[in-house]
């Protein structure tokens, strides 16, 4: 465990994970200054950092601040490298890191990072629901993006304890000596090339989360994509493969409608409670973890089988009269929707729709064989309703929010159906967040009694 006793240490951007990290490391005995561009004034966390002792400079970025002579920068992963402060700390060679790497040089209990472009949080989730199931010592906490920065959780955490934490390839790449006991890559999509400006950055940054394993640690690598069965040779850790698609000896794998580890069948396709296919390869992640880390079938097929969610996230939520309804409102993009689409057999009364960012949605076309009607409202409600026409859909209608949706679409459920909020688009037109999107959804689906 690392010694921060009278070290100066910058953390650069306050959000969550910044609050956290300055409190721990105050704890901990640094110096802490805290540096937003944002005037917090009136910020109220600010104001507790002020009041635990921590300095704070806000309103512009200041280079003279590095006249204090910091032995360390905690920088925040949404500002980039790019930012005239880290430039400068670069300058000066400066040791700079992320919250995630402060967190894991403090803990006493082991991590287990889950990283990938799709997936982490309901990866983690089942990890964490498992590894606590039947627990006999200690607990197992989940941290990091999802909710509680892990900074907070390693103050409570003690070895007999195991943190699952979801980790973006922007805290990746501040990694230094974090060093998982199992690391789980999900996969990897096209994506966040804005900020890592190429793939071969993004790929670089996704490996960092085994850069520093050795032989005693695993690393859990989705085998279906070809990049990565190649990728995952660089790693020093035991490679513990997962494929939906293919029979893997060494790991989790399906064959005939059964998730199977390493030849013993774990659990059927039909009893696991989370839809669609992309479900299953997160399943097979949580179940080689839970294999690496001794618990038993039964208790993994206890959380497989009841779990059927994070909130938001195709999410289950109730069966009114022979309808199964789901909250998505987490598909903020076309790729969301499809997935979603794809989850499903049942005919399908669709409700989307949202902040038109000048896609096109004929990518859609292919993925609405089984949706039966279509409700659209929102500012992109007529550009998918031009691709709901090519694919044939004999209801389409436009309303002009969510709350008509939802009246609009009951009518058209019938028994075996499947009604599903899944937006293809951003809900900044209408709501602040995809969360209060969704939450308005629910309480919609509640409205309409029983
Ligand atoms: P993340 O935390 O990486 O954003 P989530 O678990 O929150 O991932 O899932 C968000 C959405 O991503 C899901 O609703 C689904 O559309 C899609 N998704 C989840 N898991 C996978 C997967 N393994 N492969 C492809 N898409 C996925």
């Amino acid at each position: 465990i690392d010694d921060f006793r009278q070290k100066k240490v910058l953390v650069l951007g306050l959000g969550k994970s910044g609050y956290s990290a300055a409190l721990l490391l105050q704890h901990l005995g640094a110096q802490v200054t805290l540096n937003d561009a944002q005037d917090l004034t009136h910020n109220k966390r600010a104001q507790q950092l002020v009041d635990a002792g921590i300095e704070i400079v806000s309103g512009h970025h200041d280079v003279a601040l590095f006249q204090k002579h910091f032995a360390l920068m905690v920088k925040n992963p949404g500002i980039g490298y790019d930012n005239p402060m880290v430039q400068q700390a670069l300058h000066l060679k400066l040791p700079i890191i992320t919250e995630p790497e402060l967190a894991y040089r403090v803990s006493e209990a082991p991590f287990i990072c889950v990283t990938g472009s799709n997936g982490k949080t309901t990866t983690t989730t089942l990890i964490q629901l498992i590894l606590d199931h039947h627990r006999q010592h200690g607990h197992a906490y989940k941290a990091g993006n999802i909710g509680i920065p892990v900074s907070e959780v390693v103050q409570q955490a003690t070895a007999q304890d195991d943190i699952v934490v979801e980790t973006s390839s922007f805290q990746l790449l501040g990694v230094q000596q974090l060093k998982p006991k199992i690391a789980v890559l999900t996969n990897i999509y096209e994506a966040h090339l804005d900020y890592h400006k190429t793939r071969a950055n993004y790929v670089k940054a996704k490996m960092n989360i085994t850069k520093n394993q050795t032989a005693t640690d695993y690393f859990v690598v989705n085998f279906d994509q070809a990049e990565w069965r190649q990728l995952s040779q660089q790693s020093q850790a035991q490679i513990i493969p997962f494929s939906r698609t293919n029979y893997t000896k060494q790991g989790a794998y399906q064959q005939d409608g059964t998730l199977y580890y390493r030849g013993e069948a774990i659990i059927s396709v039909a009893e696991v409670a989370l839809p669609g296919p992309h479900n299953i390869e997160n399943c097979l992640a949580a179940i080689a973890v839970a294999k690496i880390m001794k618990k038993s079938n039964a208790d993994i097929r206890a959380v497989l089988s009841t779990f059927t969610g994070v909130k938001h996230r195709i999410q289950y939520l109730t069966t009114k009269q022979g309808v199964k309804i789901y909250n998505d409102s987490k598909a903020t993009n076309i790729e969301a929707t499809k997935v979603a689409l794809n989850s499903f057999t049942e005919p399908t009364v669709l409700i989307a729709g949202g902040l038109d960012r000048g896609f096109q949605f004929d990518e859609l076309v292919a993925s609405m064989q089984n949706v039966k009607a279509i409700v659209l409202y929102g500012q992109t409600k007529h550009l998918m309703a031009a691709a709901a026409q090519k694919a044939h859909i004999q209801t389409i209608k436009i309303v002009d929010n969510l709350d008509q949706a939802v009246v609009s679409a009951w009518p058209l459920c019938q028994p075996g159906d499947v009604l599903l909020l899944s937006p293809a688009a951003a809900s900044w037109d209408q709501f602040q967040t995809f969360e209060q999107r969704g939450d308005r959804f629910i309480q919609d689906i509640k409205d309409l009694g029983d």
